[in-house]
């Protein structure tokens, strides 16, 4: 008979238990250890090795870290995995290795991951003592994952970021309708606490696919300022584009995205409705890097600023600050207009406030349109009620005091404390 003595697999939040971002937990059992998520804090300036949580391994050689796994590809889940000990064997999805790797080139804070195992829906890898199961969930970062972990007879079931309401919403559905079965302990996010009301739901991506259908609809340049790496709402923007007969123009970093996805039924080269616009920043920065290869798959779909202005009407750009100076210099402002189709708190301080200050000096309002990536409290609820886990951990919110309000078997647990699974 399999032992039930809890003691075996122990864990310990790192970062989470009281924040959005920076997500880390430690897994133990058998004196070997795995981390789920190594993330950014969203505060933190910089990436910076005086971030690490204290793991033995993370900074020096240590036998018992096995691994970190990477639930998805935002940085607040992998965002420290550059400043720790390089040769620690990292496990994530091989479309999100693959995006990391595509984004390279064109972010700061770079980072070409070297991953030795790659998750798969439903497919099982054992790690030393650990088992895990990855589940693929609809989130807004493609290729995300919940993870189950079984160790010493003790079941874990790691949400990740997940939702109800995007394009794989069915995914959340065949979730919550085959549960895995004997959850003793559930770590669960809870962005939406906090944000939303208990019986509020968030729009899904049709609803944002019609309201953006209905602004493409209104005459004049659309400018768009949306995550490349939020593939849902990519889809969402090309929808609405086909619907009204505009043209999407994608720069090279949002092209490169897409293709890294290894998925033929995303938008691609050839489709109607897309050309491929580069613009200055990118242009300098592939003639610096000496990077031209960049461009040559996209030859035969680009569109080049002195054309901009006569389809004006008919086309939408995926915007980002950095594209300013393009339209200074195809004089594209005047028949312009912005939307902002991502979290709005980031309109509230940083680059996402001076945009919104720059676009007003030129007299350009910024309509928002736009859904979370994370499930809302009703969906929450769900969840929780369809694993019925022994405990429930919260975790990835900032309000870990409200989950006994909505779910049942709360247990709060400290950043750094280590409990039995
Ligand atoms: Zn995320
Ligand atoms: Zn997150």
């Amino acid at each position: 008979m399999q032992s039930e003595s809890s003691g075996a697999f122990r864990a310990r939040i790192h970062r989470g238990a009281q924040q959005i971002g920076g997500s880390c937990i430690e897994l133990e059992a058998g004196g070997q250890r795995i981390l789920l998520d190594l993330g950014l804090p969203l505060a933190a300036a910089d990436v910076s090795d005086a971030l690490l949580p204290d793991v033995e391994g993370l900074r020096g050689d240590h036998p018992g870290l096995n691994a970190i796994v990477i639930s998805h590809g935002h940085g607040d889940h992998w965002g420290l995995l550059p400043v720790c000990r390089p040769g620690i064997q990292v496990v994530m999805g091989a479309a999100t290795a693959r995006i990391l790797s595509a984004a390279a080139p064109f972010v700061p804070n770079s980072f070409v991951p070297s991953v030795s195992q790659h998750l798969s829906d439903r497919t099982v890898l054992q790690i030393g003592p650990f088992r895990i199961t990855p589940f693929l969930v609809d989130h807004s970062a493609y290729d995300a994952y919940a993870l189950q972990i079984e160790a010493c007879g003790r079941h874990l079931f790691y949400s990740g970021d997940i939702r109800a309401h995007g394009r794989k919403a069915a995914l959340f559905e065949r979730l919550v309708s085959k549960p895995p079965e004997r959850i003793d302990t559930m770590l669960m996010e809870g962005s939406s606490l906090g944000r939303l009301n208990e019986h509020d739901r968030f729009e899904n991506e049709d609803a944002i696919e019609a309201r953006l259908a209905e602004s493409f609809g209104r005459p004049g340049l659309v400018l768009i300022s949306a995550s490349a790496q939020n593939i849902d709402r990519l889809v969402s923007i090309y929808r609405a584009c086909k619907r009204t007969g505009r043209t999407l123009l994608l720069d090279l970093y949002a092209m490169e995205i897409l293709r890294a996805t290894g998925n033929p039924n995303l938008p691609a080269i050839g489709w109607p409705n897309l050309s491929v616009y580069v613009p200055e920043y990118q242009r300098r920065h592939i003639a610096r890097n000496q990077r031209f290869d960049l461009l040559e798959p996209y030859k035969s779909a680009r569109i080049f600023r002195e054309h901009i202005a006569e389809i004006a009407d008919k086309a939408v750009m995926l915007f980002r600050p950095a594209m300013a100076r393009d339209l200074d210099l195809g004089h594209l402002w005047d028949n312009a207009r912005a939307i902002w189709s991502q979290w709005d708190g980031y309109l509230q301080a940083g680059p996402g406030a001076k945009l919104k200050v720059e676009l007003l000096e030129r007299g350009i309002q910024l309509e928002v349109i736009h859904t979370s990536g994370h499930a809302s409290i009703v969906d929450l609820k769900r969840l929780a009620s369809a694993l019925n886990p022994g405990r429930l951990v919260p975790i990835h919110t900032f309000h870990g005091e409200r989950f006994s309000d909505y779910f049942d078997n709360v247990t709060r647990r400290a950043d750094g404390e280590w409990w039995d699974v």
